[in-house]
């Protein structure tokens, strides 16, 4: 199953692909995809409701622009260095425990919306991560039972001004938390039609491939990091996890590479859709 989000930005209704039908509306259904839908088995209940209803559900205009692929979660919690040549890329050493942040959740942005570069920026970086959308409440889950607390995978950019992040008195939250700087979507694909253990993510600006990977090189994969934040705090239905970036960041490079106005960014995971965002200097959009 894939869900999806459409219509102007705050103002998003649910949508669903279905396979020969295309995109449709199921706002009929009632329920936006936020933490009450998740935990009452949301994507169940959506797929009966369709089945049993679908003349209630319009296409979807080809030209909608598409909201983040779910409603704005209680916390987006980050993974910082999971993957070894990201680690070696930063000079940071391969951690021993997964590094943990927050980003706030006010980042959420649709998948095709613009990055606006925050006031001040010279550092914003790209991510192209795996994200996880956790579908049960998860409090000490073992990780033999953790995919059980997965409702599905979405494609998301952890976007990062590292001067923010690394220059302004310490703790990534700062560089990881403005404005458009968490494009999710295109849409959810729920846990049963994916297996999101091996697969192919990608990132290019300008046209020119920076990242290339595959979430099998994870450090720790998806049950580890659930099983390990779960004991630290409590991960609601809805939230979003964002496991980690591999290796081609701009703070990479030599010399490191930054974005800049009129930069378009393209990224994507196999079975999970791809995503664009054209770079938007300060103070040009609200
Ligand atoms: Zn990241």
């Amino acid at each position: 199953m894939k869900l999806f989000r459409f219509g102007p930005v705050g103002r998003e209704k649910p949508g669903l692909i279905v396979d020969g039908v295309g995109r449709v509306d199921v706002s009929a259904f009632g329920e936006d995809y936020g933490e009450a839908f998740f935990g009452s088995d949301g994507p169940a209940r959506l797929a009966r409701f369709y089945r049993e209803q679908p003349g209630q559900c319009p296409q979807v205009a080809s030209d909608a622009r598409l909201g983040p692929a779910i409603a704005r979660p209680s916390k987006i919690v980050c993974v910082g260095l999971n993957y070894r040549d990201h680690a070696l890329e930063t000079g940071a050493p391969i951690p021993s425990e997964p590094v943990l942040f927050m980003k706030a959740s006010s980042a959420l942005c649709g998948p095709y919306d613009d990055l606006l570069l925050p006031r001040g920026s010279l550092k914003t970086d790209w991510e192209v991560e795996l994200g996880v959308v956790i579908g049960k409440t998860a409090r000490y889950v073992e990780e033999s039972a953790a995919l059980e607390h997965v409702a599905g995978f979405v494609l998301l950019n952890d976007y990062s001004e590292r001067a923010f992040q690394k220059e302004r008195g310490g703790q990534f939250t700062k560089g990881k938390s403005a404005d458009t700087f968490a494009p999710v979507g295109p849409f959810v694909v729920t846990s049963d039609a994916i297996d999101a253990s091996d697969l192919r993510l990608w990132l290019s600006v300008n046209g020119e491939k920076c990242q290339d990977s595959r979430s099998s090189a994870l450090l720790f994969s998806v049950p580890q990091l659930i099983a390990y934040i779960s004991s630290f705090m409590t991960l609601l239905p809805g939230d979003l996890l964002s496991t980690g970036t591999p290796a081609g960041v701009g703070a990479g490079r030599t010399p490191p590479s930054f974005l800049k106005p009129g930069d378009i960014v393209e990224f994507g995971i196999d079975g999970l859709g791809e995503a664009r965002q054209v770079v938007i200097a300060p103070g040009a959009a609200c």
